[in-house]
């Protein structure tokens, strides 16, 4: 009487993100999740879904994970409905998790996952498949009324479990990420792989939907840490990969985890290249050790103590001789990231400017990354009203033609910057277009 999950059956499909740079930017832990499930589930880009394809599933995984996929996830189930009403849709991520109540009656999402999914995906796959009782799967808000208790949250040794690193459930992907590395130069932020020390972060930079505070309401639980041998052991993996040439760093564990577990972690030297992100100044000799473990890289350093989300300067001095060690290497580049929203406060313009004149260092302003996100209440449930809102921010923008051929031909040039030039002569362009344009350095 079991469903017959066979080949073919589980899909997952990616939405479409209009505001995304990349197609293939996903959830960083949504291979591990995928890896998870008891079944063969086969990842997709939703343009290269056929009729025949939908007409097979039996379940249909998708993520919402950033408010960018609302629009796209609307169109997606839409489509999937029209060929096969049968078709159980599943999705998960923190914007599904913080608008449940839409997302099962607007976009006619069949379960949702709220919070962490490592043990409620494949449970409730299971449940389908089997055709038992779902009141035992935590954490699942149901079309159908079913709402269970949301008694999961990640801890470490389920995080340690995680496997990150298995494209080959979505090939299109994996061919994706395998032309990126190797076409580009050097290292592009935000595809994989990523290294994990960390889910959630332990900073509460009060901006960020990773700060400790939001995690608490997203996700019921703190910050959750991969042990430093794991971290090791992801490392070597990534370093074994052949087509793999760069990991991104974006959890600063260098920063913020105690010297053993930095130690642990960055024991083995490795052939990659690395682009990681600093949330304050980090003790030298990690610097150092992070130099001895990585082929070249770049570092973002931030001009404050909260990844520039404060204007809590970090001591001109520590950081100058940060960027000096680092130049010195000849195989890093370092990176100034500030944030304009300060430039009102004259000391951290004053640091600013000495830093980036005194280093002559590549600088970059990121306060674009803090724009307005959803915000859930203490259950975890963002309002209605900015459900709408974020709904309407990631429909398929409507440009003149005269926009579309300035994006095309800016997207040309981007491609052209990205993959043809080097990097530091990439960054070296943007810098002098920083220090040209942008009145706040001068
Ligand atoms: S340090 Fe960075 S990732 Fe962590 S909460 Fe702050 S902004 Fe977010």
């Amino acid at each position: 009487n079991h469903l017959q999950l066979t080949e073919g059956k589980i899909i997952y499909i990616h939405p479409t993100q209009y505001r995304m740079f990349y197609r293939c930017t996903i959830p960083m832990s949504l291979p591990a999740l995928i890896k998870r499930i008891d079944y063969p589930v086969k990842g997709f880009y939703p343009e290269e879904l056929t009729a025949d394809i939908i007409r097979k599933a039996e379940i249909a995984i998708i993520d919402i994970h950033w408010n960018y996929a609302l629009a796209g996830a609307y169109q997606l189930v839409k489509d999937l409905k029209e060929l096969n009403p049968e078709i159980i849709v599943i999705a998960g991520g923190m914007t599904a998790s913080m608008y449940p109540e839409q997302l099962t009656q607007k976009l006619d999402i069949d379960y949702v996952i709220r919070g962490d999914g490592e043990i409620p995906l494949p449970a409730l796959v299971n449940a389908i498949s089997e055709k038992t009782d779902m009141t035992h799967v935590p954490n699942v808000f149901g079309k159908n009324g079913l709402v269970t208790e949301w008694s999961y949250f990640l801890t470490s040794k389920e995080l340690n479990k995680n496997e990150f690193y298995d494209l080959r459930f979505f090939p299109s992907y994996q061919s994706d990420i395998r032309k990126i590395h190797k076409r580009h130069f050097g290292w592009p932020n935000y595809t994989f792989p990523y290294l994990l020390p960390f889910r959630g972060c332990p900073m509460p930079c009060p901006s960020c939907a990773g700060g400790i505070g939001e995690q608490k309401k997203l996700f019921r639980r703190g910050y959750v840490v991969r042990d430093a041998e794991k971290l090791a052991g992801d490392l070597s993996l990534l370093n074994s990969f052949k087509d793999i040439r760069f990991v991104n760093v974006i959890h600063d564990f260098v920063s913020l985890m105690p010297e053993d577990y930095v130690n642990t972690a960055l024991s083995t030297p490795n052939r990659l290249s690395l682009v990681y992100e600093f949330t304050t100044a980090p003790p030298p000799e990690r610097l150092e050790r992070l130099f001895g473990t990585f082929r070249r890289g770049v570092l973002y350093f931030s001009i404050d103590k909260m990844h520039t989300q404060s204007d809590h300067l970090i001591d001109p001095s520590v950081l100058i001789n940060l960027i000096e060690k680092t130049k010195k290497t000849g195989r890093f580049i370092p990176v100034l990231y500030y944030n304009s929203t300060f430039k009102s406060n004259p000391e951290y313009v004053k640091v600013l400017n000495a830093v980036a004149r005194q280093t002559r260092c590549l600088t970059a302003d990121v306060s674009g990354w803090w724009e307005d996100f959803p915000r859930p209440d203490e259950n975890g449930i963002a309002s209605p009203e900015s459900f709408s809102k974020f709904f309407d921010l990631s429909q398929k923008p409507k440009l003149s033609v005269l926009t579309k051929l300035k994006r095309w031909l800016v997207f040309r040039l981007y491609l052209v910057f990205t993959f043809i030039l080097p990097d530091v002569l990439l960054l070296k362009i943007k810098s002098a277009y920083v220090r040209l344009f942008n009145p706040y350095l001068q």
